[in-house]
């Protein structure tokens, strides 16, 4: 039986430890910040997280799906907000059980904390930092929150799941043990509360909750998810400056002025917007590419300390959760720790850069492309194809979010060669796909890209 440090008590780390204890091995759980189940979340750090298959597997692994499960809202779709206040619903899927789900990641953090405290396998520290490690020795150094010198302790295998701007990685990159290559985007986020409106006696959502709501502008855009209590949380994604930057928008009035001519609808039911944006900080996004994930066989990064990602395919955490099943995959069938965790990134790798990437260029398809009637018309052919084809021709985003057989790298490679075949058939067929001759090309186009 080995016994785990695992660096970083948020949802990955947290899932990773109860996998562990879940085979009988020993776990500690060391987090900097306070014990989520009795200290308030961070104010205008809500963030409000889409699940998705990827994510549920993994769950439902560990045990805990039903835990979560009435903490879940469905969103079978985006409902676009034009600049008119028109809505336009998009369906994700197929069918009802093609759905993502809207969660407070606040409280999944506690659900899981509240499980990891159950188990008599895991030890949880909280109000515990990280300062540094090193790998050779197998020696932690850690400081208390709240005052005192930093000490020394010894670790037998240490997980690191302690975030984007994780202190473990930092210390393997001094040590020159990984490489790192932290990449900025321009564009800032910040979050907004859009409060349960009052209809008569009874408090009720805003907006339709079974749905992930955009508001698409071309170089920026709001989205909001649902909240089980009739709120949204709202997220504003703009450039950091620039004429719809964040730096135009120093003052109240300016907000106000710029919800109103941009996002009518939103600027209606946020009657404190001013005051919310003020007090809610400005938040940074990037990707963290990162190789040399494992060192000396016994510490690896996972999660966003090893990958983080933009959000914009509502991935992240979804990633970071299957990093988690794959993980005990690899350390349940082999004997040697260390060759589990080399592994681990052999396997991970191609496919959290893929993620890396589709993530990216999801931002351009949810700020810009959703706003095009071709958007709408191209997803249906493509839903359509997939009803055709069935197994053979799955849209990239459905493979991404509905399918966890499928990995990320696979769903990448495959979506670029669907890409190609169905500009061929709209050059030839337009978007009128359902025409025996259009099927029929449809069909040996699939067959001579071997999908
Ligand atoms: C605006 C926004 C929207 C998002 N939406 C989605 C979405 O819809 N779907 C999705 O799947 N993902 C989404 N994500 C991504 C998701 O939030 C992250 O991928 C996920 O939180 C990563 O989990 P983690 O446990 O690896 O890291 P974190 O959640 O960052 O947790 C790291 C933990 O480590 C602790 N820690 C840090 N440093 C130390 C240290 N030195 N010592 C001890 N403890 C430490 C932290 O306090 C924290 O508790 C979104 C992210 C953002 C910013």
């Amino acid at each position: 039986m080995a016994r785990y440090t695992i660096i970083g008590a948020g949802p990955v780390g947290a899932l990773m430890g109860l996998m562990l204890a879940r085979r009988g091995q020993r776990v500690c759980l060391i987090e900097r910040r306070p014990d989520p189940r009795t200290a308030p979340p961070e104010r205008g750090r809500s963030i409000n997280l889409a699940l998705a298959a990827r994510g549920m597997v993994a769950l439902e692994h560990a045990g805990v799906s039903s835990h979560i499960a009435p903490q879940m809202i469905a969103m079978p779709g985006r409902m676009v907000h034009d600049e008119q206040a028109a809505l336009q619903f998009l369906p994700y899927g197929q069918n009802e059980r093609e759905v993502i789900y809207a969660i407070s990641r606040e409280r999944l953090n506690r659900i899981l904390i509240e499980a990891a405290a159950e188990h008599s396998d895991i030890e949880l520290r909280f109000n515990t930092r990280c300062i540094d490690l090193d790998p050779q020795s197998g020696s932690l150094q850690l400081c208390d929150e709240d005052g005192g010198s930093p000490r020394n302790e010894p670790f037998e295998i240490l997980l690191a799941a302690d975030g984007a701007g994780s202190a473990v990685r930092g210390a393997l990159v001094a040590r020159g043990l990984a490489r790192v290559d932290e990449q900025p985007l321009a564009h800032d986020y910040k979050e907004l509360l859009i409060a349960a409106v009052e209809r008569g006696a009874v408090a009720g959502y805003a907006f339709e909750p079974h749905a992930l709501h955009i508001w698409p502008r071309g170089g920026f855009m709001l989205i909001a998810l649902p909240n089980t209590d009739g709120s949204f949380t709202a997220t504003l994604f703009l450039p950091r400056q620039g004429a719809h930057g964040f730096d135009r928008l120093g003052h109240g009035a300016a907000v106000r002025g710029f919800f109103q001519q941009q996002f009518a609808d939103a600027a209606a039911v946020i009657a404190d917007l001013e005051q919310q944006f003020a007090l809610h900080p400005q938040s940074q996004l990037g990707t963290v590419y990162c190789e040399g994930w494992q060192a000396a066989g016994r510490v690896l990064l996972l999660g966003d300390a090893a990958h983080a990602i933009v959000p914009f395919h509502g991935q992240g955490l979804n990633c970071g959760f299957e990093d988690c099943r794959v993980l005990d995959r690899l350390l349940a069938s082999d004997g040697q720790c260390a060759s589990a965790l080399a592994e681990f990134e052999r396997e991970r790798r191609p496919n959290t850069d893929a993620i890396a990437a589709m993530a990216l260029e999801n931002y351009v398809e949810m700020r810009d492309g959703v706003r095009s009637a071709l958007f709408a018309q191209r997803k249906r052919l493509a839903a359509e194809l997939e009803r055709e084809f069935p197994g053979r021709f799955i849209p990239r985003y459905s493979m991404v979010m509905f399918h966890p057989e499928i990995p990320y790298a696979e769903a990448q490679r495959r979506g670029a060669q669907q890409q190609r075949v169905l500009d061929r058939l709209v050059e030839r067929f337009g978007y009128e796909a359902a025409q025996p001759a259009a099927r029929t090309y449809a069909q040996s186009l699939l067959d001579a890209t071997g999908l």
